[in-house]
């Protein structure tokens, strides 16, 4: 059997998927094995003895992003080559690469072993979904937006007809226009949320630093009315500062205190408080828990998925509330769960990245 240095070196110079190469600290390629041929396209006399930097863009070689990989790889030890590279015949191909840095027992730098495969396919793949993704989500932003205006007609036409002609139509037929009315402000009501959840998805405002009391504040005094009649507290501690935006954040406790008062138990008043569960330095964990009517808890997973309801139709709503809660924390990295009893009340909880 050969030693295995032998065996390692002829399977290195024999991987054809990736190019791997030995670079000394001035950059200067040493070795060659057929995954450079034939990812690269370089022979090895064409190979050996070039700048690392060969295999650049004309932009990078500009900025020197080699040499800086380099710096980074002798100062970390690795550093990753995500990017787009050149061949010999100058067309482009999506990178994954790593260069390590390799030292001697004394750990002194002997230069630094590069490996390099094409991923354009998966990167390919990756832009085409992102755009299908931002298609779809402008899509129904124009679809929900565009669908209101119609129904505004319908909604405003059913009720001129009961108020102006009622009295000379049917009873039968001023039910029916009653339906309608009904039905148009309720469909009116699955179009906003549907259109509150598109908004979700298209990026408004940039990330920054939200400080969630305002955000608390904001959504409260946009609730003022239904806390005054049903008598609502809604208290908070001092909470921290997260890498979101504001509007997204007030629609997310919008939701969440709103669904405390709306599910509220008969025989008690709505408290609503907000704290925060956990902390570390790259997540905040909040929770918002109410006293309310809660629900079984084998239902927590599913009450996040669009349009499920758990309770009657005494109590108004779409179902989407909470999958747009979802988004909007998903959006930011971060996720969202639920803990519930019934009659006991419910807790939200979701993390959100630190500022
Ligand atoms: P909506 O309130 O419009 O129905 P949501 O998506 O906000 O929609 O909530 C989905 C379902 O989860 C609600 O219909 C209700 O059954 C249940 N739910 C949400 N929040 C609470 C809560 N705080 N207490 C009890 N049940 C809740």
């Amino acid at each position: 059997m050969e030693n295995r240095p032998d065996l390692y070196r002829q399977q290195i110079e024999q991987l054809k998927d990736y190019a791997f190469f030995f670079i000394d600290v001035n950059g200067m390629i040493q070795t060659w094995n057929a995954g450079v041929e034939h990812l690269l396209g370089y022979s090895e006399a064409e190979w050996i003895g070039q700048h690392a930097s060969i295999i650049f863009t004309p932009a990078d070689q500009a900025v020197t992003l080699c040499e800086t990989e380099m710096r980074v790889a002798r100062e970390q030890n690795s550093a990753s080559d995500i990017r787009w590279h050149r061949k010999k015949d100058t067309t482009e191909f999506f990178a994954n690469g790593v260069i390590n840095a390799v030292r001697n027992s004394s750990g002194d730098l002997l230069g630094f072993t590069k490996i390099v495969c094409d991923e354009t396919s998966r990167k390919q793949l990756e832009d085409s979904l992102i755009q299908a993704n931002a298609a779809l989500e402008n899509f129904a932003y124009a679809a929900s937006h565009d669908l209101q205006e119609p129904l505004r007609t319908i909604g405003s036409y059913a009720q001129l007809l009961l108020r102006r002609e009622g009295n000379q139509l049917s009873s039968s037929a001023q039910e029916y226009l009653g339906f309608i009315v009904s039905s148009v402000s309720r469909m009116s009501t699955l179009i906003q949320d549907l259109l509150a959840y598109a908004c979700a998805g298209v990026e408004k405002e940039p990330a920054s630093s939200v400080l969630l009391d305002l955000a608390i504040e904001a959504a409260v005094s946009q609730l003022a009315a239904s806390i005054e009649d049903s008598g609502a507290t809604v208290t908070h501690d001092p909470l921290p500062t997260v890498a979101a935006e504001h509007s997204q954040m007030t629609r997310l406790f919008l939701n969440l205190i709103s669904n405390g008062i709306k599910y509220r138990a008969p025989n008690r008043t709505p408290c609503i408080h907000i704290s925060v569960a956990a902390n570390d330095d790259q997540w905040t964990t909040i929770a918002v828990s109410d006293n309310g009517i809660g629900f079984q808890p084998e239902h927590t997973g599913k009450i996040f998925e669009p349009f499920t309801r758990l309770h009657g139709k005494e109590y108004s709503g779409s179902g989407v509330g909470l999958t747009i809660c979802q988004r909007i924390v998903e959006r930011t990295g971060g996720r969202i769960w639920a803990q519930s009893k019934v009659d006991e009340g419910s807790t939200f909880f979701f993390t959100l990245p630190r500022s």
